[in-house]
């Protein structure tokens, strides 16, 4: 069998051209423009890369876009008092604060200091707690890309069995709570796992959220079953020339597409739905903040 590629890019464009549409909804009937503010604390090359890019989506899609880009040394209270500036300003409906802080700042503090209903990465132990109990909540954007492929690909998830390799909270955990929304049986699998392989061969999905590159071969795969590859590492490419490097997932992608029956690919695959989830999180809260419909198909 040769799987099906699963084009996330594709999917993320068709999940922009939504969100934009319901903006220019909101503008042109209600003279709302959704507003997402991040901030950044410190000069990390990586994060930095990720909120201009984070900036650039929100503008494309008729959003207003504030970056406040903070001294690395900044102090827990003038950060606080910043938050608390944004969760009062009418203006801004989604909050995102970029991780990881500099060690000198609590970021349990910080996340649960953003409002609940502007927490659009959805780390606020509220929105934890509300989607762990089956209500409205705002869900994490990565989770979310995936539960949208998944609902796309597969219609119905009910009764699919379903294993997550990975228990963190930003992935693994959310993204158990969403398959579990939609009637999987869901397994959790980690690095105390026994038997890995035999208990990822028992699944109709596996979501692979690990960061070890390629470390789910073909053979652990039931044929047929769907993979989703959450995974961004990058590793040496000599082939490519020297110094030369690639990004793989946590998917040994040649071995499991000639088995499943569908995957999504590294590059190209999970990656580019967490942006367009992010974008489709700030309008969900700009509209529930202004008690109107969501837009539809971008919520859980
Ligand atoms: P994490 O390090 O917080 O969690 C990794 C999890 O993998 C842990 O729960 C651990 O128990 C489990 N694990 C470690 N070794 C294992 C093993 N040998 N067998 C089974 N499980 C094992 O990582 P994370 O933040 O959840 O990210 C996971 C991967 O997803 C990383 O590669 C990260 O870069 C990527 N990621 C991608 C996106 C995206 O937008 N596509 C977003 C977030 C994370």
């Amino acid at each position: 069998m040769t799987a099906k590629i699963i084009d996330g890019k594709a999917f993320a464009a068709g999940v922009r051209e939504k969100v934009a549409g319901h903006v220019a909804r909101l503008i042109n009937d209600h003279g709302i423009t959704p507003g997402l503010a991040v901030v950044l604390v410190g000069e990390d090359p990586a994060s930095q890369v990720y909120v201009r890019s984070k900036g650039k989506a929100t503008i494309e899609t008729g959003m207003k876009s504030v970056e406040h880009k903070l001294d690395p040394e900044t102090s827990q209270a003038d950060l606080l008092a910043l938050i608390d500036d944004l969760n009062n300003d009418e203006t801004i409906h989604g909050i995102l604060v970029q991780l990881p802080l500099p060690a000198h700042l609590d970021e349990d503090l910080v996340i649960n200091s953003i409002s609940p209903a502007k927490d659009v990465d959805g780390f606020h132990i509220s929105n934890v707690g509300l989607l762990g109990t089956g209500q409205k909540s705002m869900v994490p954007c990565t989770p979310l890309g995936c539960l949208m492929m998944l609902r796309d690909h597969h219609g119905s998830l009910s009764g699919l069995d379903a294993v997550v390799i990975g228990r963190s909270n930003i992935v693994g955990k959310p993204m158990a709570q969403l398959l579990l929304g939609d009637s999987c049986t869901v397994t959790i699998a980690h690095s105390r796992t026994k038997d890995l392989p035999e208990v990822a061969r028992r699944a109709d999905i596996v979501v692979a959220a690990v960061g070890r590159p390629e470390m789910v071969p073909g053979d652990w795969i039931k044929p047929g079953a769907t993979v989703i590859d959450v995974g961004i590492n990058r590793v040496d490419a000599p082939e490519k020339g020297e110094g030369k490097t690639k990004l793989v997932g946590d998917v040994h992608f040649e071995s499991a597409s000639a088995v499943a029956g569908a995957i999504t690919p590294v590059p190209g695959g999970v990656g580019p739905m967490t942006i367009a989830c992010l974008l489709a999180n700030t309008v969900t809260a700009c509209s529930r903040a202004n008690g109107l419909d969501e837009p539809e198909g971008l919520t859980a």
